[in-house]
């Protein structure tokens, strides 16, 4: 059954370990969450690689970091071309899978990367970002972040452009990271399903940077779905060391409020300092697949939360 599914993780943080910490991808590593041999063990078909943007870098070097970063990603799949192929659609998705390559996607994570330049959307796109994550874990141009203090009660105006210009080009929405007021600004604006890439629910893991039953309730009536988050700190806050079986708890409620339509991974791996206690990286991925099944999730119910979900907003959102 699971090596039947496309299963694609809609967030891992491996390009930071890459350029930062010197991993090799293509070696099986100890110290990080995602290579490619551990790739192939946990049968991952497709993942986001996010470009994200630290705000250390500084306002005038943020767009570079994030060009860099869609850069690398691009370079890893061509390294390791015989395994693997950079991918934008849901097309490109199925299409490696079929000549047996995972297929990476990139997403940037923090709108400082625009430096207030609505143009700059274009210039990612045609970069290869397919999603944009508007905030971080701070408030930025573009508006107000999860846990942060509040500047403009939502989304700024040129994060509103910002939103009507990823409609118009045809590029993913993330409001992951984002405060709730700016998840409400978006989803009464824009046009297309948003992706809350990863998160966690508030229902099982009180934390701000989860998504309460009404937020998941407004994705499934925008068509969109959300990536459960693997880190134990929002998986179960306060906890000293959560067992893996946590991770589907979190699902299960996206099932149960929002519907299996909605429900998908979105693991940041390699950019959480902490996983559940038995779950060790990517190669673990079959575990949450065989719980899911124990607990009913079965055929294409399983295959929507393990990549189909996905596939459909990319489908229903990107054009090239
Ligand atoms: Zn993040």
């Amino acid at each position: 059954m699971y090596r039947d599914a496309l299963v694609l993780d809609g967030h891992i943080d491996t390009p930071l370990r890459i350029a930062d910490d010197g991993i090799d991808f293509g070696a099986r590593g100890t110290s990080n969450h995602v290579d490619l041999p551990r790739m192939v063990d946990g049968g991952l078909d497709a993942v986001f690689m996010a470009a994200w943007v630290d705000p250390d870098v500084g306002p005038d070097r943020a767009f570079e970091r994030a060009r860099d970063l869609l850069s690398l990603v691009q370079e890893t799949a061509a390294a390791h071309a015989d395994r693997l192929v950079f991918a934008t659609t849901a097309a490109d998705v199925v299409t490696a899978a079929a000549n047996e390559r995972i297929a990476l996607l990139a997403g940037v994570e923090n709108g400082d990367a625009l430096e207030e330049r609505v143009a700059n959307v274009e210039l990612l796109y045609d970069h290869g970002a397919r999603y944009l994550t508007l905030t971080w874990m701070h408030t930025n141009a573009l508006g107000d972040a999860a846990g942060d203090e509040p500047v403009f009660g939502g989304l700024s105006p040129f994060g509103e452009s910002v939103v009507d210009a990823m409609n118009d080009i045809g590029m993913v929405i993330d409001l992951s990271h984002a405060a709730p007021t700016t998840f409400r600004d978006v989803i009464e604006r824009t046009s297309h399903p948003i992706v809350v890439s990863h998160s966690a629910t508030e229902a099982h893991g009180p934390h701000p940077r989860n998504v309460s039953d009404d937020q998941l309730r407004a994705i499934a009536g925008n068509g969109g779905l959300i990536g459960i988050n693997f880190f134990s700190d929002y998986l179960a806050p306060g906890s000293p060391d959560p067992d893996w079986t946590v991770i589907v708890d979190h699902i299960e409620r996206v099932v149960d409020v929002a519907g299996v339509e909605h429900a998908a991974l979105g693991s940041d791996m390699d950019g959480v300092p902490r996983l559940p206690s038995g779950f060790h990286g990517v190669e673990d991925l079959p575990l949450i697949a065989a719980e899911l099944e124990r607990r009913g999730q079965t055929g294409q119910n399983l295959h929507k939360i393990l990549g189909g979900n996905w596939l459909r907003v990319l489908d229903q959102v990107v054009k090239r």
